[in-house]
């Protein structure tokens, strides 16, 4: 099927958000681990590329950018979108600007839009503002992110040093009058000579309308609610075939395991519930992974009746893994635990487990990679940005749940067994 839409996202657990809201359409979705390699084969209406650009260097995110965007022009797409975190997760130097500057170039096009919204998930954008719940983004937590530091909460302050080209702004007294009014004032910018225009938004409505004023241009950029709205009015246009509705969810065997190597807040709530419950537990110490290596835990999961969905868990509080990486260094302390993690996916899918939930973006990242997992078909929804995915590794069909640090209610690990059972 030719790709209608592609997007570009600059993380793995950002790819299935954008990726699980465009499949709530049911129309078929299709998310790529990294630039595929050889031309697109199987393709499906919307389709994404996972990348690993938002903290690189600024030349390597261009390169794979624009790579993936050779990609999906050959698949056919003629629309795309760039996704980015939904806080704006970026320093003074890109990437989100310089990617968006690149793919404008290769598209040949002279405006886009920024709109990392996601009011469902407390994210809102007033006055070009970012809030996350009720605080600016420089107040929330992602201050003292580790990585890339949000020090102002304004977007256009953000994406100036970004970019070459002036940046302006739709606001939400404009967005507020809908989709008509949206896109008079993309144009009033244009005339000015406005590339970069940020769109306020704070309900999801707002979304509506901005997805409905900018679905035929070329680029959009922003956060995954924004791309929620696109498979319906591609179908209003008729630009989507009517046979894109995605297949049935494949027939799995009851084995599952849970991998969770999130530190997160919610991980620790959802771990804790599901420990509650009853479920055959293993909790994992990097200290002792540094003596022991994998095996106790690999012989304990041999052990484990998986029809009963046993957990494998480093998850602990903020004092444990201060004091492992005190002990170990950040880097190794967390290698430690992937690579079990990892190492463990492998062996409960050999032993049967066709159903794996891992939680945590980096853990999700090392599970997928030892599973040699290349490409996931895109299904159910368990909780906002979290759909159930499906995918080929070592030769059987699994599922696959991947699910960021802070995403999912308490009972995450249970829901996401029986959503499937429902499917
Ligand atoms: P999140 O999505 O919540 O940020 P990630 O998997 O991306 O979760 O990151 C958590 C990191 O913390 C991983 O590198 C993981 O290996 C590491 N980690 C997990 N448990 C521990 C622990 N008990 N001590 C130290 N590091 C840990």
């Amino acid at each position: 099927m030719t790709t209608v839409l592609g997007c570009i996202a600059d993380d793995f657990t950002g790819a299935t958000d954008i990726a699980g809201l465009l499949a709530r359409s049911g129309v078929r979705v299709s998310l790529r681990i990294g630039v595929p390699e050889g031309p697109p084969r199987d393709t499906a209406a919307f389709e994404v590329i996972a990348l690993k650009s938002r903290t690189a260097p600024v030349g390597e995110a261009l390169a794979e950018t624009r790579a993936a965007l050779r990609w999906l022009q050959a698949a056919g797409a003629q629309r795309f979108f760039w996704k980015y975190c939904s806080t704006f997760d970026s320093t003074s130097e890109g990437n989100i600007g310089p990617v968006a500057e690149a793919l404008m170039a290769d598209l040949g096009t002279d405006q886009t839009i920024y709109c990392p919204a996601f009011p469902e998930n407390g994210r809102s954008i007033f006055m070009g503002n970012l809030f996350v719940g009720r605080q600016p983004l420089a107040e929330s937590p992602m201050k003292d992110h580790p990585l890339t530091p949000m020090r102002d909460s304004n977007l256009m302050r953000l994406l100036a040093p970004q970019v070459t080209r002036p940046v302006g702004l739709v606001d939400r007294l404009c967005v507020a009058d809908g989709a008509e009014a949206v896109r008079q004032a993309l144009g009033r910018l244009q005339e000015q000579g406005i590339t970069h225009a940020v769109v306020d938004a704070v309900a999801m409505s707002d979304l509506d309308s901005i997805a409905s004023a900018c679905r035929d241009i070329p680029l959009m950029t922003g956060g995954s609610a924004l791309a929620a709205p696109l498979p319906a009015l591609y179908i209003a246009e008729e630009w989507l075939a009517p046979d894109a509705t995605a297949a049935a969810p494949p027939r799995l065997d009851a084995g599952a395991v849970v991998l969770s190597g999130s530190c997160s807040a919610m991980t620790q709530a959802q771990v804790a519930a599901y420990l509650r419950q009853g479920h055959p537990a293993c909790r994992l110490d990097p200290l002792e992974l540094a003596e022991t290596g994998a095996g106790p835990a690999l012989d304990w999961l041999a052990r484990q009746d998986l029809a009963k969905a046993p957990i494998l868990y480093a998850t602990a509080e903020p004092a444990s893994v201060a004091w492992a990486q005190e002990r170990l260094g950040v880097a190794r302390a967390g290698r430690l635990v992937e690579d079990t993690l990892a190492t463990c996916a492998v062996a409960a899918r050999d032993a049967g487990a066709c159903r794996i939930i891992a939680a945590g973006g980096e853990t999700s990242g090392a599970v997928t990679q030892a599973l040699e997992v290349a490409r996931l078909n895109i299904g159910p929804e368990i909780a906002p940005g979290v759909p159930w995915t499906f995918c080929t590794s070592g030769g059987r069909q699994i599922a696959l749940a991947l699910k960021s640090g802070n995403f999912g209610t308490e009972g995450f690990f249970s829901d996401a067994q029986s959503r499937l059972a429902q499917a």
